[in-house]
Parts: structure tokens; sequence; C-alpha cells
């Protein structure tokens, strides 16, 4: 899954090709803000799914998770105290002051874009609010560490020194989900390297122009970061009931600083 490597350096794409992803990517961002802009209370999560995949099939393109290794869904919906892979269903029904978390990923003319963020339903409790932003907030500073030259993880430390600084700004402590991560991204969805969300800097592949990887920070509310998947085989919940936040981005390398290749009409 996380195959096609070239030894010490991420593959480069083309400017050609990076506008490629972008066309995926933007149909993605669409697909996300719709799905917010759907969730109130009272609506289901089967039904932020179906808006979703019309929504990518109307712009010409393949909702990519669905039947990504027999997932169901075109969107992972995770609510509250889910994690990352929650399966959309006609049970899960939205309620004011859920935190949900909304992935999605589509595939435009053999190019693919994954993007994720999370949103209330009405207000959030404020730690939850605080979280969200939080999670936020360090995709925005780790995606900075794209730059080339610098190495793999180099991204993944910046991404945690980025935590502990929105731990002191919002007074709030905060878990790095452990063992899940960003990856590189191109013509599949998940491809080499995998990318730690902590970690040393320094290791790892260099980054040169053109280098893309998926970033996407998952943080939980408290310090404990274990999770265990339910029996359906996809749903990771926090083993504590903690609520999480997950935000990610299609993120390339170029001179001028890290591209979003997954950009939103609104933020
Ligand atoms: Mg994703
Ligand atoms: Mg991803």
């Amino acid at each position: 899954m996380f195959g096609r490597s070239r030894k010490g350096v991420v593959g480069a794409r083309t400017p050609g090709e990076l506008d490629a992803m972008e066309a995926a990517g933007r149909i993605v961002g669409r697909a996300l803000v719709a799905a917010r802009d759907a969730a109130k209370p009272g609506v289901t999560t089967a039904d932020l799914d179906d808006l979703v995949e019309q929504l990518i099939r109307d712009s010409g393109a393949i909702p990519s998770f669905k039947g990504y290794e027999g997932f169901p869904g075109s969107i992972c919906s995770s609510v509250n105290e889910v994690v990352v892979h929650g399966i959309p269903g006609s049970t899960t029904v939205l309620s004011e002051g859920d935190l949900v978390s909304v992935d999605c990923g589509a595939i435009l003319d053999g190019w693919h874009g994954d993007s994720a963020w999370s949103f209330g339903v009405g207000e959030l409790q404020s730690d939850v609010q605080a979280l969200n932003d939080a999670t936020r907030e360090v995709l925005a500073e780790g995606m900075l560490a794209m730059r080339p030259g610098n190495r793999l993880t180099d991204v993944s430390y910046a991404l945690e020194v980025a935590t502990r600084r929105a731990e002191e700004r919002h007074g709030i402590s905060l878990g790095i989900v452990d063992g899940y991560g960003g990856h590189g991204i191109g013509q599949e969805m998940h491809e080499w390297p995998f990318l730690a969300n902590e970690g040393k800097a320094g290791r790892g592949p260099k980054l040169q122009e053109g280098s893309v990887l998926a970033i996407e920070p998952m943080l939980v509310l408290g310090g404990e970061t274990d999770t265990r998947t339910l029996s359906d085989d996809w749903t990771v919940v926090t083993v504590d009931g903690s609520p999480a936040a997950h935000w990610e981005h299609t993120v390339a390398v170029t001179v001028d600083g890290p591209r979003i290749l997954t950009p939103r009409p609104q933020d």
C-alpha cells in the first residue's frame, strides 16, 4: 500500500501533474464544504455520504474511498470519539454539539486528491472547539516544513512541535494518535512513504520540488493516545472515549512554499 518507492527521495511530480492533482483535489474540497454545510441535527452520516458521492460523480470524478479494501462509503465519517475510518450509516444521526470528521478522496484523470476536516454540528463544547482549532492550526504549521531539501521527518517534527505549541496556546492537553499518519499520494491514494505525525527531525527520504504528501494530524483531547478498532474492522475509536479531530490536505513542495492541492472554496 505504500509502495512505488524511489530510494532516498520522495518522487517529483511535474507542474502539469500537480495541476492535474489539484483538479482532483478541488473536487474533494467542494465535497467537504458540501458535507459540512449539510451536517445539521437529524441528518445522518449516510445522507452526507450520498451527497458527497453525487457531487464527486457529477464532477466527472470517482470517489476513491468507495470499495477501497472493501470500504462501503465515499466518505469516512468519524463522530466524537471516532478518530478515523467511521463508516457512514443511516443509524448515525447527528446531534447538536457533535464533532464530525469527514475524510474524502476523488480520482480525476487518474490522479488522486485526499483531504479531511472536522467541524461541529452547531456549537461545540469549548474544549472540543479548542481541540478542533488546534488540529487545523497544527496542519497549517506542519505543512510549512514541505520545503526542498528537508527530510520526511522534518514534517513529522514540525507537526509535533506545532501540537505542543497549540496545547499551550489553547490551555488544553492534546494527544497525538498512535499508529496513524499521512502518506505519499499520486496515481495511488496511499503511496510510499508513511508520514508520522511526530518524531525526530532530519530522517527519512528527502523532499524535493514536486514531492507530494497527504499530511493529516489526528489529535485527541487529553493524553490518552491509544485507539482500538471496532468489530466492523474499520471504525477507530479512542480507548477512553475522548473526542478526536482530523485535518488533512494533499500538499506539494514548491520553490514558493507548500502548495495545497486540495483547496476548499471556504474554510
Ligand atoms: Mg484522507
Ligand atoms: Mg490520507
